[in-house]
């Protein structure tokens, strides 16, 4: 049994990895500030004696002994993000180092939530691990995105550094069940809009590209990256490589919930990336073949039951 621990714990994605650690037998201590994340996330875990939730801010030193870190405190929706963008980068660096610190104290494996966002709108497509990427430093997304590279810059030094073991996980547009309604996301703004008849809101055109992956394929992914050996500590991309348009996505959703809504466009906001698609050649040779087994129709389908009896 390992002793884990998972910083933003109590939201979308961290809520589903606790549930996981703990089936597969380890005990986890959950650290959250509450910012997006819910203690509704977690409450089912409450009476696991082997899990413990903590509200704390990651911008704070924090000490305990654990055999793995999993740092995934940060907003990661637009709208949160840039709702106090210094607090945003905070996240990022502040809690890069207070975790980075702990697991040199303690000796223990460190694993970053990083983003597709490093790449900002990318030149490159799809995009590989070795592309540095195309971000507006001073743009509404920076907050994010920046806060984001300094921290992956944060790990690898740690690891030259201090010898830390580091593992970097880029992970891409992500969904399913357990997202907030008010999460901002596409994913969860079209259902929830498709299942209330409001109208769908695309950004734009709908041109502009995502692919999307569901939830277990992450949480998969994320603990094969962190029980890879010490000698991986490069960043790897964690996506589903399957591309769509926003108006496909919007299509999808309008045919699965069989609704009336209507699509509107309304403006495309600041350095919205124009096209994503991660390249996981790396993932699959790494993480022992991994790759995503679900589709989008089937997440959607998914997602969609779940946002039937929560929103
Ligand atoms: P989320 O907003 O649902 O979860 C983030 C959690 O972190 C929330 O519970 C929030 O309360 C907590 N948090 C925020 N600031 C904190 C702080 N200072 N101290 C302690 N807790 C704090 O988002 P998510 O989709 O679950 O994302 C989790 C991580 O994965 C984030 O680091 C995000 O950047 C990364 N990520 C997510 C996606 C995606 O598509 N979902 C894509 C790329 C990267
Ligand atoms: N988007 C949209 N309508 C919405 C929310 C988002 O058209 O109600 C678009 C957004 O402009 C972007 C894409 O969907 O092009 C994905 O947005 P999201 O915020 O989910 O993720 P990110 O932009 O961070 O990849």
């Amino acid at each position: 049994m390992k002793k884990i621990l998972v910083t933003g714990g109590a939201g979308f994605i961290g809520s589903h990895l606790c549930e996981r650690l703990l089936n597969e037998g380890n005990e986890v201590i959950c650290l959250d500030n509450f910012f997006t994340g819910n203690r509704k996330n977690v409450v089912h875990l409450l009476s696991n004696p082997y899990f413990e939730l903590i509200r704390h801010d990651i911008t704070m030193p924090f000490f305990v002994e654990v055999d793995e870190i999993y740092n995934l405190a940060c907003p990661a929706s637009p709208i949160h993000y840039q709702h106090n963008p210094i607090k945003t980068i905070k996240t990022s660096v502040m809690g890069a180092i207070n975790m980075l610190g702990l697991a040199k104290r303690i000796k223990a494996k460190v694993l970053q939530a990083s983003t597709s966002e490093v790449y900002g709108d990318p030149i490159i497509h799809p995009q590989t691990e070795d592309y540095w990427g195309n971000c507006n430093p001073i743009g509404k997304r920076s907050c994010y995105d920046e806060g984001k590279r300094c921290a992956e810059s944060l790990f690898v030094n740690y690891h030259y550094q201090n010898n830390v073991r580091i593992k970097i996980a880029r992970i891409f547009n992500t969904y399913g069940p357990g997202m907030s309604a008010n999460d901002g996301r596409v994913v969860s703004n079209f259902i929830v809009q498709a299942l209330k008849n409001q109208d769908i809101t695309i950004f734009g055109e709908g041109k502009q590209t995502r692919s999307f992956q569901y939830i277990d394929d992450l949480v998969e992914g994320l603990i094969r990256l962190m029980n890879t050996g010490d000698n991986i500590t490069g960043p790897v991309n964690i996506g589903n490589p399957d591309e769509f348009t926003i108006l496909e996505l919007a299509e999808q959703v309008l045919k699965i919930t069989g609704s009336g809504s209507k699509i509107v466009h309304l403006p495309l906001p600041e350095d919205d990336p124009t096209q994503r698609q991660p390249d996981i050649s790396q993932a699959k040779k790494i993480l022992n073949n991994w790759y995503p087994k679900v589709k989008l129709n089937e997440g959607l389908i998914k997602t969609v039951e779940y946002f039937k009896h929560n929103s």
